[in-house]
């Protein structure tokens, strides 16, 4: 049986459940039955978690009829990316490495979750150790697209973009570092967000590349995203780059809605050759569509961002090098050679050589060289200086504008198999998102209409100044309530591949 609850908005859901309409045990009961459904064909989730997720839903509906005064997202169920730590169900992030691996305690991010009494749906796929932009790279197969079940659904967070557009979860959590949250939002038809880094806690959730890593919302709505993203967000003693600093009204923003007099600029950098035509049409009827609404929208060129690419592909790997040196064979999981015979340093070998992927061995290498001492200067050092001058362009820009926009990903979502062996192609899938990453600012795709050549979902993306993230929800929820009146919301539409 397949419920017309798991077509709702996080926030319709939420205020059924105040209203006594419907209770928490079967809005989670609902998801846990679309799951079993879908999921043998969407292949989003690695772990379901159908007992403890009713559990938490049951307490919700047994504390609301005792007159507890509950948050407001209290009972609504969420998929997390399989890369945050839970002391109750497995952690792999996607690799072999780490199958069977039970960690002994909850990420911040889960805790953060619990604290808002959602239930935990359960794990959700993405790229082994999130390096990827499709979901290829997991060790325990591809998730699929639910609007065309032969394409990618984006990545790294595949898994859990793939479950929300599925109607597996109402929301759900991903990770970006380059891109993980905003591409697979944008190739599923969904509001994607990277909030300003540091936003959002990094403790438990296990290291690819330090100084870009963000946890941040996917969900159908702009202002589901938003209020996921309050309920994750604010300060965390216990990871050294957390702000401490108010969180940006993001939910009042998403209810404003509203753009008359703010200034858009449009990132010259980001159109032309490589980009899909109807991925360039959808996006300048946006930008028209802004202009409408009363924003003032002019061309801004951010020279280096041409240069983003190249220089995350150096920050990204060196850090990961050195991240994923903890995985030795003898503290997680996987462990190949230990039958008394081989050294301890050949048991790390053979364990890093089987339990490792292909993407993650060429990071790895990729990083220890760009680290090596004589290279260090030429390549990470280098990069570093790239990196500085991304930030300086968008304060420049900043100055004189109040948020950037460009299309999320050059294209729509990709087919299977179209990219695996060409890791280049693949990188291109970030292009315009990268720079948000390199200089920690806050950054949201929000779908804005589908791509005439192949009718699939195509992603506005939203740049605002570091600590500005409540700009994204306000121009982000004009868009989608603008697109709302004109054509029915995109997002609610019923998945193609899928059927209903
Ligand atoms: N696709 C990019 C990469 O492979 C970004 C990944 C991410 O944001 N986690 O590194």
């Amino acid at each position: 049986m397949d419920s017309e609850l798991t077509r709702m908005t996080a926030a319709a859901l939420a205020a059924a459940m105040a209203a006594g309409e419907v209770s928490a045990a079967e809005v989670t009961r609902a998801h846990l039955d679309r799951i079993a459904t879908v999921d043998a064909r969407v292949h989003a989730f690695l772990h379901v978690a159908g007992e403890a997720a009713l559990r938490v839903a049951r307490s919700v509906d047994e504390r609301r009829a005792a007159g507890e005064a509950l948050g407001p997202l209290a009972g609504i169920p969420i998929a997390l990316k399989d890369i945050f730590t839970t002391a109750d169900m497995p952690t792999t992030c996607g690799s072999a490495i780490l199958d069977g691996w039970q960690p002994p305690y909850d990420a911040t991010i889960t805790a953060r979750l619990r604290r808002a009494d959602m239930p935990i749906l359960g794990k959700s796929n993405l790229d082994e150790f999130a390096m990827g932009s499709s979901t290829e790279n997991s060790a325990f197969g591809t998730s699929r697209n639910p609007w065309d079940l032969d394409r990618v659904p984006g990545g790294s967070s595949g898994g859990s973009a793939a479950a929300v557009a599925a109607w597996e979860a109402p929301v759900g959590i991903g990770t970006d570092t380059g891109g993980s949250i905003r591409q697979p939002a944008s190739v599923c038809g969904l509001v994607g967000v990277k909030p300003t880094y540091g936003g959002s806690s990094r403790y438990g959730l296990v290291a690819f590349a330090s100084s870009l890593d963000t946890p941040g919302p996917l969900a159908r709505t702009v202002l589901d995203a938003a209020l996921v993203h309050e309920a994750i967000s604010g300060h965390d003693p216990c990871d050294a780059t957390s702000v401490d600093a108010p969180v940006p009204p993001v939910v009042a923003a998403a209810r404003q809605a509203d753009v008359s007099g703010l200034r858009v600029g449009v990132v010259s950098e980001f159109s032309g050759e490589g980009y899909q035509p109807g991925v360039l049409a959808r996006f300048g009827e946006a930008v028209e569509l802004l202009e409408s609404l009363g924003a003032k929208v002019t061309e801004v060129s951010c020279p280096h961002f041409t240069y983003a690419l190249p220089a995350y592909y150096l920050i990204a790997p060196s850090e990961a090098s050195s991240n994923l040196a903890r995985f030795d064979a003898m503290r997680y999981g996987l462990r190949v050679g230990d039958d008394g015979t081989h050294s301890a340093e050949e048991v790390m070998s053979l364990t890093r050589a089987r339990g490792f992927g292909a993407e993650v061995k060429r990071r790895i290498m990729l990083g220890t060289y760009a680290l090596s001492s004589g290279y260090y200067d030429a390549y990470y050092g280098k990069a570093q200086q790239v990196r500085t001058l991304i930030i300086r362009d968008f304060e420049a820009a900043f100055e004189q504008v109040d948020v950037l926009v460009s299309p999320t990903t050059p294209t729509t979502a990709f087919p299977i198999g179209e990219r695996t062996d060409d890791p280049l192609a693949m990188y291109l899938a970030d292009l315009c998102t990268i720079p948000s990453d390199l200089a920690g600012n806050a950054a949201l795709s929000v779908p804005c209409g589908l791509a005439p050549e192949d009718g699939l979902p195509v992603g506005l993306q939203i740049m605002a100044p570091v600590l500005a993230d409540d700009r994204l929800y306000r121009v982000g929820a004009a868009v989608e309530a603008a697109l709302d009146q004109r054509r029915g919301h995109p997002l609610l539409h019923d998945a193609k591949g899928l059927g209903s």
